[in-house]
C-alpha cells in the first residue's frame, strides 16, 4: 500500500530562529527552503502527487513553473531517494463547478510526459453527489453527464498515450455516485485496457460508503486491476482496502489538520492532541479587530503574547508547571476567542507533552515549538510531523495484516484477486 502526498508547495525555512523569530537575510526560498521529505532522515511517504491545477492556477509562482519545466519533477522536488515515486493528476476538485474540465487531454499528457512523472491520471470531472439507491436509470442527468465525460476522456487519454509512446504509467479515473455506478465506470476502463484505476470523488464519503463502493467493485474487478483512492485517508481500514485491490491512496489531511482543525492538530501513533494557540498579535484578524474597536488594549495583548512564549519555553526546560503555563495561555485566549474553552484540551497536551516522546527529526530539533499554533514555520512543521507519524501508523496497520486475524478477514471478504 503506497501513500502519495499531494504537493501544495509547503516548505519550511531552515534559517528561521524560533527564539527571535527572525530569518537569515541571505535566504533564497527556492534554494534554501525544505520540502517535507528533506526534513526527515526516514521518508514520510512513498510518492508525491502533483496536480496540474496546483501548478497552473494554484500556489506556483511563474518562476517555480519555469523551474519545474526546466528541471522535471524529480529534480524540482530534489527527490534523491529513488524509491519515492511521482504521480500527476488534474486536480478535478478545483474545477468541479465548471461545466467541463478546463484541461485538454493532449495538454495533460504533455504535462506528465515533459515533467517526467512515473504515473499520470486521466482527465476527469467530479460528480458532486452520492446516493446509494440511484442507478443509471434514475440518477440526475448531470451526474451521468460527468461520468460519461470522464469515461470518454479516459478513452482519449489512453489512445493518445499509446500513440505518443509515453513512458509514464497511465491511470484511468472512475467517477460514480453509488457502488453500481462506480462498477459501471470500472468495467469501461478495464475494457479500454486500464490496469490501474483511480477512484475519484470519494473525499466527502463516509467510511461505510467507501466500503460499500469497494464491495460493489469486487464483482467487476479483473484480477490484474489495481485501485488508487483519490483523497481518502482511513488509515485504520488499509487492511480491508488492500483486500479489495487498493494499492495506493493520497491525502492532505495529516498536513492540513495541523493548522486547520479545531482540536486534532498533533498526531501520535494512537491519538491526536490540540495544539497550543499563541497567535501573533499583528497577524490575528479577530484580535486586530478588537484592538481597532477599542475592546482590547494592544499593549496588554502584546504583553500576554510574550508572557505565553516565555513561560512555554520555561515549561519545556522543566522550569514551569502545567498550571503556570495554562494561566497566561487561557487569559490570552479570552482576548482573541472567548467562545471556546480550551482549558481541558490544553491541560492534556501540556500534561502528556507528546513532543518529548516523538522520535521524528522535527520534534527532536524544535521541541515544544512543534505544538505551538503560531505562524507558518511552526504550523507546517507540525504538519510534517503529522505526515511522519501517519506513515508510521500506516505501516503499523499494514504489518498487522500478516496476523491470523487479518488473514481470516481476507478469507471472509473472498476478494477475487486475493490479498495484495
Ligand atoms: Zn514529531
Amino acid at each position: 500500500m503506497k501513500f502519495f502526498f499531494p504537493d501544495s508547495q509547503d516548505q519550511v525555512d531552515p534559517s528561521f530562529d524560533f527564539e527571535t523569530e527572525e530569518r537569515s537575510s541571505l535566504r533564497l526560498r527556492h534554494r534554501d527552503d525544505r520540502y517535507v521529505h528533506e526534513e526527515f532522515t526516514k521518508r514520510p511517504f512513498d510518492g508525491i502527487l502533483v496536480s496540474m491545477a496546483m501548478v497552473e492556477h494554484g500556489r506556483y509562482t511563474l518562476a517555480q513553473k519555469h523551474r519545474l519545466h526546466r528541471m522535471g519533477v524529480r529534480r524540482f522536488f530534489r527527490l534523491d531517494d529513488p524509491e519515492i515515486e511521482t504521480m500527476g493528476d488534474c486536480g478535478a476538485f478545483s474545477y468541479a463547478k465548471q461545466e467541463y474540465p478546463p484541461y485538454s487531454v493532449p495538454d495533460v499528457l504533455s504535462f506528465y510526459e515533459e515533467f517526467g512523472f512515473d504515473y499520470g491520471i486521466s482527465v476527469d470531472h467530479v460528480i458532486l453527489g452520492y446516493d446509494l439507491k440511484l442507478d443509471r436509470s434514475n440518477a440526475p442527468a448531470e451526474w451521468k453527464r460527468r461520468q460519461q465525460i470522464t469515461i470518454d476522456l479516459a478513452a482519449e487519454f489512453l489512445k493518445e498515450h499509446k500513440r505518443r509512446g509515453c513512458k509514464f504509467h497511465p491511470l484511468g479515473v472512475a467517477q460514480g455516485w453509488s457502488p453500481e455506478s462506480y462498477a459501471y465506470s470500472v468495467e469501461w476502463l478495464q475494457k479500454m485496457g486500464y490496469t490501474y484505476v483511480a477512484l475519484g470523488g470519494m473525499v466527502p464519503l463516509k467510511t461505510h460508503e467507501i466500503m460499500a463502493c469497494l464491495e460493489g467493485l469486487r464483482e467487476v474487478r479483473a484480477d490484474h486491476t489495481q485501485f488508487h483512492l483519490l483523497g481518502v485517508t482511513r488509515c485504520e481500514r488499509v487492511r480491508e482496502f488492500g483486500r479489495y485491490g487498493v494499492v495506493s491512496f493520497d491525502s492532505t489531511s495529516p498536513l492540513l489538520q495541523a493548522f486547520k482543525d479545531l482540536k486534532d492538530n498533533y498526531y501520535t501513533l494512537d491519538r491526536t492532541y490540540t495544539a497550543l494557540r499563541v497567535p501573533q498579535v499583528q497577524a490575528n484578524p479577530s484580535l486586530l479587530k478588537r484592538i481597532l474597536s477599542g475592546q482590547v488594549n494592544q499593549a496588554e495583548a502584546r504583553h500576554l503574547e510574550q508572557q505565553c512564549l516565555k513561560v512555554l519555553g520555561l515549561f519545556d526546560k522543566g522550569q514551569a508547571s502545567v498550571e503556570e503555563v495554562l494561566e497566561p495561555l487561557l487569559r490570552y485566549a479570552r482576548l482573541y476567542d472567548d467562545r471556546r474553552d480550551q482549558a481541558e484540551a490544553y491541560r492534556e497536551t501540556l500534561t502528556d507533552a507528546p513532543w518529548k516522546n516523538c522520535e521524528c527529526d522535527i520534534c527532536k530539533r524544535i521541541g515544544i515549538h512543534v505544538i505551538l499554533f503560531r505562524g507558518a514555520e511552526r504550523n507546517r512543521r507540525r504538519g510534517f510531523h503529522n505526515l511522519y507519524v501517519f506513515y508510521d501508523r500506516l505501516h503499523r496497520n499494514l504489518k498487522a495484516e500478516g496476523s491470523g486475524e487479518a488473514m481470516a478477514v481476507a478469507g471472509a471478504a473472498g476478494s477475487k484477486g486475493g490479498p495484495i
